[in-house]
C-alpha cells in the first residue's frame, strides 16, 4: 500500500491543474507542431536591455531587492504612467513591482475580495482571472463580449445588469486577450461611470499596453474621471519588450489598493528578481521606441496569417491590438473549434486554441479559434505554408 498522502485539493484550488496554455504547449513539443497556442514570442527584447540585466548579475545585483521592487523601476514606472498617460503615482506608496502581471492581478483579488464577493469580468477572460475569484472565495460575474464584424462589444445594459450588491471589484483587460479587442474611450468612459456608481474597485489589466494596431490608442482606464483613487493599473516588461520569461510586472494605484497588493505579494514570493529591475527601468525610459519595431513585425505577422486563414475559408475579425487574432471557423468544413483545432494540430501540424476555453460556456464563441502571431516571422511564414498545405 502506498504510504503517500491522498491528494487533497481543497474547494479554492480544485480544477486549477494544467492552465491550457502550458497543455497546447507541451501538444506542439510533443507533435513536432508549430505553437500558435501560447502567446510568447521567440525574439528577446532590446539586446542592451538583456545586457543590462547580464551586468547586473556580474556586478552584484543578486541579494533580496525591497518588497516592493528597486527605486529606479519604481520611479521608471511611475515617470511612464505620467508621459503616456498623464497619471500621477507615487513610487514610495503608489507602486508595487511584481512577478508579472499575473501576480499583481491575483494579489489585487486575494487582497481585495472577501469570499463571496463578486468580481465583474468581461467574458471570455485571460485564464488567470477566474483562477484568482475561485482562490479568493470570490466569483466572476461575466459580460459578454460578442462577436460582430466591427470586432467584439458589450451591451452597456448587460454590463449594468451583471452588477449585484456583492461585485466589489471590475477586472478590466486592454487590449484584451483572447479576443484582441482595444476598448475606446467611449467604452472606457461608459465602464467607468458603472464602477464609480458602484463604487467598485478597477484592476485594469494593460500588459498588452504597446501592442495597438492601425493608428488605434491603448487609453488608461485610470485617466478617466472619478476613477484614480479607485483604480489599480496592471503591466508588465513581459509583452511590451518581449521578455516574457522574466516575469517583471507591477500595479500602480492609490496607496490603499497597492497595500494590498503589497500585503499579498510579501507572503508570496516577498520580492521579484533583483538583476532584471534596473534593466527594465531603462526598458522603459528609453526603449520606449524599440516598441515601434514590435508592432510592425506583429501587424505583418497577423496579416499574413490573417490572408490564408481567409483563403481557407475562415472568418477573421479585427485583431486591433495585442497578440492573437480570432478565426470563425463556422463556415468551414470543421464548424466546431475544438475539432478544428484537433484537425488542426494533426494535419498542419500547428496548434491554436478554441476560444471558448476562456468563456463560462461556448455559445457565442463555439467557432472561434485564437491564433498567436507574436512568433518571428519565420515561423509565421512556415505555419501560412502549412495551413495552406492542409487547410
Ligand atoms: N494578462 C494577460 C491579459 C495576459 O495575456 C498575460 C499573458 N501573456 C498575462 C497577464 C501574464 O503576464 P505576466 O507574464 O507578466 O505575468
Ligand atoms: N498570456 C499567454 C497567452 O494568453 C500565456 C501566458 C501563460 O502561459 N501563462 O497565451
Amino acid at each position: 500500500m502506498s504510504t503517500a498522502p491522498a491528494s487533497r485539493p481543497t474547494r479554492r484550488a480544485a480544477g486549477l491543474g494544467t492552465s491550457v496554455f502550458a497543455e497546447m504547449t507541451e501538444l506542439a513539443v510533443r507533435t513536432g507542431a508549430i505553437n500558435l497556442g501560447q502567446g510568447f514570442p521567440e525574439d528577446d527584447g532590446p539586446r542592451e536591455v538583456l545586457a543590462a540585466a547580464q551586468h547586473a548579475l556580474a556586478h552584484g545585483s543578486n541579494q533580496y531587492p525591497p518588497l516592493n521592487g528597486t527605486r529606479p523601476l519604481r520611479e521608471a514606472i511611475v515617470r511612464q504612467r505620467l508621459r503616456r498617460h498623464g497619471t500621477r503615482y507615487d513610487p514610495e506608496t503608489g507602486v508595487v513591482v511584481t512577478s508579472g502581471a499575473t501576480e499583481a492581478v491575483t494579489a489585487a483579488v486575494l487582497g481585495l475580495c472577501a469570499a463571496g464577493d463578486e468580481v465583474l469580468v468581461f467574458d471570455p477572460a485571460y485564464d488567470s482571472y477566474p483562477a484568482a475569484a475561485q482562490l479568493a472565495g470570490a466569483r466572476c460575474r461575466r459580460v459578454p463580449l460578442r462577436p460582430g464584424p466591427q470586432g467584439f462589444g458589450y451591451d452597456p445594459d448587460a454590463l449594468r445588469a451583471a452588477v449585484t450588491p456583492a461585485c466589489r471589484m471590475l477586472l478590466l483587460n486592454t487590449p484584451h486577450n483572447p479576443t484582441g479587442k482595444v476598448f475606446t474611450t467611449d467604452e472606457l468612459a461608459d465602464i467607468a461611470e458603472v464602477c464609480v456608481r458602484h463604487d467598485l474597485v478597477a484592476v485594469v489589466d494593460e500588459v498588452y499596453e504597446y501592442l495597438v494596431h492601425d493608428g488605434r490608442r491603448h487609453h488608461a482606464l485610470a485617466a478617466f474621471e472619478g476613477m484614480a483613487d479607485r483604480t489599480l493599473t496592471v503591466s508588465s516588461a513581459g509583452k511590451s519588450y518581449s521578455l516574457t520569461g522574466w516575469k517583471v510586472g507591477w500595479a500602480c494605484g492609490p496607496a490603499d489598493l497597492v497595500t494590498a497588493v503589497r500585503a499579498v505579494k510579501q507572503y508570496t514570493t516577498y520580492a521579484t528578481a533583483a538583476p532584471l529591475q534596473d534593466a527594465v527601468a531603462l526598458a522603459l525610459d528609453r526603449y520606449e521606441p524599440w516598441t515601434a519595431g514590435l508592432r510592425a513585425v506583429l501587424r505583418s505577422n497577423r496579416d499574413a496569417l490573417a490572408d490564408c486563414l481567409r483563403a481557407a475559408g475562415t472568418t477573421v475579425l479585427p485583431a486591433e491590438g495585442g497578440y492573437f487574432l480570432q478565426a470563425d471557423v463556422a463556415g468551414t468544413d470543421t464548424p466546431d473549434a475544438l475539432e478544428y483545432c484537433r484537425a488542426l494540430a494533426l494535419r498542419a501540424r500547428v496548434v491554436a486554441i478554441p476560444t471558448q476555453v476562456f468563456a463560462q460556456r461556448p455559445d457565442p464563441y463555439g467557432s472561434l479559434v485564437r491564433f498567436a502571431f507574436c512568433k518571428s516571422p519565420r515561423t509565421i511564414a512556415e505555419a501560412v505554408a502549412r495551413l495552406e498545405g492542409h487547410v
